[in-house]
């Protein structure tokens, strides 16, 4: 029966050029090898060390005990935490069949068949796959449901684990012409086929990505049901549903991004998937309104989307907060595919600049130099309290790194009829076939260290196609389209030789257009201006007031404390006429540009207002390298006017004071860090906070410097409701030491409890080392500390 079903389900096969799709395809990146000093090593450390790693996470962390448990392997028993789980083992498949195609492994490719057996094992005999279910544990997870699906709109991910199975069935089919995933994945798309649609179960998927994965089904058999039922999946969302996964209005009626920026960004994508595959031309002026909305309102100068922790969400247009920027490592890759569907679609290339600033800055960030460390958000600022982490329990970015890494080098091309585009800049020697004929590529460059670039068109006869080679925004100063950012630098002129003599340049939506019969030898010179460039953002981002960002080409600078003096950055302020010079530091942080100026460290002093500032070498490193020498202070956009600088702390009892808590955190530095916040709620300033604890009592501590008299303590609450979790404590209480003991202080005036505003204490004077702030957490809520002040 069971082999009958798979023959069944496999006789539709067909070439895909039999199907309408997207008008330009990209050239696959089996077809170009990465040969650079850039993205080959990071390649390379993804196969040999990432995925390999993250194999051994997925063992640890009860990934494939769910599996096994599933398929009746091992007691019935979930072994993880989260209900989408499963993904981080099909987007390792993905990750591991992608790597496989670049590099042969016997061993991986013989762990891959046994781990797909245990998977086909743990699929239901109908095809149902979803092991927080099929194990049966003694108490189901909470948000699964008592029936299939029904709750998936909400928070079963079934649907959502569906989708990454159909994505790896489809990298491992096409990396190892083995269909025992693929199978899988057909039979349990046959069963969403039979259980959802009109008039069955009319459900929307809770967290998008089913609707990709179905169009790859489509794409590889020609069965039209998983092109219906994607389209399916997007029709049914709204206008009823929630914001936050997009279900608030019809798809077709959508312009603006709201909610959860991965599930946006995969629902956006497949949108254009379906667009593609039908001719629905709805779909497309939705996407293409929703693209305006977050290119010229939501997009950091990273490339990073999702600027608000609050649901994982866009925030509103222009809100762009630096320190406590999401911009998740997951929705930075959703935004490559999505903008490389964009591309598919218009042939322009402001799509590739939005992908390719996101693929150098805000997705690379994502993963450490070594491989084995991740960020789960993408801050632009910080003072220490972020860093990359081995492993998360929701370990969504992580997975995806991995799967994503290898496929880079399907970015660089793309063809249509005879048109040849070049999108990417990298070294690397490809085959492609147009229906002129066969083109070997090789192209040569040091990009992104420099804007020279070599190609050499081999043909076996000549061949008249189009050569379509992209001019970056940012090397006609326009780092993205729209007014969100601007270069005030007028760049030198892009130039471009056809065997050594200057060509004509015709621009096409962003491409210098050569259409002629290209002989075997033919080569072509690019010269891109490649400077530092000052990046400006719009004035309606009141983060980055007074401020300003560099780039060069496309890759984004910070400075970080470790180049810096003091190992400060803070407290920078850098003039915007200062000249900055570029000097290759290949031994620093795997090889990078590093770029230098002068700047002015501020400071605060006691007892006065003024600043004390000195002259000192500012100096700045690509924003995806940071956090690689250990946490400390970053920031991506510098302050040229003294306003927007946070100057280093005055030499205050509580700044010279040992700052610890009840608990280990990062962000307890913030309590003296003398930056006052706005208002209790303001998180663009570092704050402390004691989340997810409650109704206990917590403390911080300063053990000062030396002995002090102090009769007075100032406390700025953090305070984030209603959303948030953090409130007001219940009650405070301030301690002194005194021999050994802690005393509550004597004759204290009341201990005022309100928000957005500094809570006074005064007391009997006492001479001590060190004080205690004792805090009570709310019945329901955990509390936290902007900033404590000692007097
Ligand atoms: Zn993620």
């Amino acid at each position: 029966m069971h082999i009958k079903t798979l023959l069944v389900t496999l006789l539709p096969l067909i070439c895909k050029s039999q199907v309408k799709d997207y008008p330009i395809q990209p050239v696959s990146f089996t077809q170009v090898k990465v040969t650079d000093n850039f993205w080959q090593p990071k390649m390379n450390v993804n196969a040999t060390i990432t995925i390999p790693y993250i194999l051994e996470m997925c063992k640890k962390h009860g990934r494939i005990d769910n599996f096994l448990a599933a398929a009746g392997k091992r007691e019935n028993k979930v072994c993880s935490e989260f209900t989408f789980d499963d993904t981080d083992v099909y987007k390792w498949i993905e990750g591991a069949s992608y790597a496989l195609q670049v590099a042969p492994n016997a061993t991986l490719s013989k762990y891959l068949d046994s781990l797909i057996d245990i998977i086909t094992q743990a699929q239901e005999p109908d095809g149902y796959l979803f092991t927080f279910r099929t194990i049966k544990a003694a108490k189901p997870h909470d948000w699964i449901g008592d029936k299939r699906w029904i709750k998936d709109s909400i928070l079963s991910h079934e649907l959502y684990n569906s989708g990454h199975m159909y994505e790896a069935a489809y990298a491992h089919f096409n990396a190892t012409g083995k269909k025992n995933l693929l199978n899988i994945a057909l039979k349990n798309a046959d069963l969403l086929c039979k259980d959802f649609g009109w008039g069955k179960l009319e459900i929307y998927p809770g967290h998008q990505i089913v609707e990709i994965g179905l169009a790859k089904l489509y794409r590889i058999t020609g069965n039209k049901k998983y092109l219906d039922l994607a389209k399916f999946f997007l029709d049914v969302r709204g206008p009823h549903g929630d914001a936050y996964n997009q279900a608030n209005k019809r798809v077709v009626d959508q312009t603006e991004a709201v909610g959860h920026a991965v599930r946006a960004a995969y629902m956006y994508s497949g949108m254009a998937d379906i667009a593609a595959l039908t001719g629905d031309t709805a779909y497309l002026k939705a996407i293409d309104a929703i693209w305006n909305d977050v290119v010229m309102k939501k997009l950091y100068i990273t490339g990073g989307i999702g600027a608000t922790n609050n649901g994982e969400a866009f925030g509103d247009a222009f809100y762009l907060p630096n320190m406590s920027a999401y911009a998740e490592t997951c929705a930075a890759i959703a935004n490559v595919y999505w903008n490389s569907r964009m591309f598919l679609l218009h042939g322009d290339a402001k799509y590739i600049d939005v992908l390719e600033r996101t693929l150098y800055n805000g997705l690379l960030s994502g993963m450490s130099l070594n491989g084995t460390k991740f960020f789960y958000p993408n801050p632009l600022a910080s003072v220490g309290q972020h860093d990359r982490s081995p492993w998360f329990s929701c370990a969504c970015c992580i997975s995806n790194m991995t799967r994503f890494l290898p496929s880079v080098p399907g970015y660089v091309y793309a063809q249509n009829k005879n048109n040849l585009y070049v999108n990417l800049f990298m070294s690397n020697s490809s085959t492609i076939k147009l229906p002129a004929g066969k083109v070997q590529l090789m192209q040569t460059t040091n990009y992104p260290w420099d804007g020279h670039i070599a190609l050499q068109v081999d043909v076996a006869k000549p061949t008249t196609f189009a050569l379509h080679i992209r001019i970056p925004g940012w090397a006609e100063g326009k780092p993205v389209p729209g007014e969100l950012y601007s270069i005030d630098e007028q760049p030198q002129k892009v130039t471009i030789a056809i065997n050594g003599k200057p060509a004509t340049v015709k621009v096409e939506k962003g491409y210098a257009v050569f259409q002629r019969t290209w002989q075997k030898g033919d080569n072509i010179t690019v010269e891109l201006p490649m400077q530092p460039q000052h990046v400006y953002a719009s004035e309606q981002v009141k983060a980055d007031e007074g401020r300003f960002a560099i780039q060069y080409g496309p890759v984004v600078y910070c400075l970080e404390g470790w180049d810096n003096k003091d190992s400060l950055v803070q407290n920078i302020i850098v003039d915007k006429n200062a000249p900055m010079q570029v000097s290759y530091a290949g031994n620093v942080l795997n090889g990078i540009n590093r770029i230098t100026m002068p700047g002015t460290g501020a400071k605060r002093q006691l007892n006065t207002t003024d600043l004390i500032t000195s002259e000192q070498t500012v100096t700045a490193i690509p924003y995806y390298a940071w956090d690689n020498r250990g946490p400390g202070e970053m920031e991506v956009w510098i302050p040229y006017s003294q306003a927007a600088a946070r100057p280093q702390p005055a030499p205050t009892i509580a700044y010279t004071s040992k700052v610890t808590a009840s608990i280990r955190s990062r962000s307890i530095m913030s309590v003296h860090d003398q930056l006052e916040p706005a208002d209790s709620k303001d998180n663009s300033v570092p704050y402390f906070h004691w989340w997810p604890k409650k109704n206990s009592t917590e403390w911080v501590q300063y053990d000062f410097d030396s002995e002090h008299t102090v009769s007075s303590c100032k406390v700025y609450w953090f305070d984030d409701g209603p959303w948030g979790g953090c409130r007001i404590p219940a009650k405070w209480t301030i301690y002194y030491m005194k021999d050994g003991q802690w005393l509550p202080v004597k004759n204290a005036t009341a201990y005022e409890i309100a928000k957005d505003k500094y809570n006074t204490v005064s007391f009997e004077p006492v001479k001590t080392t060190a004080l205690k702030l004792e805090v009570q957490l709310p019945v329901d809520y955990a509390s936290g500390v902007h900033e404590w002040i000692v007097e």
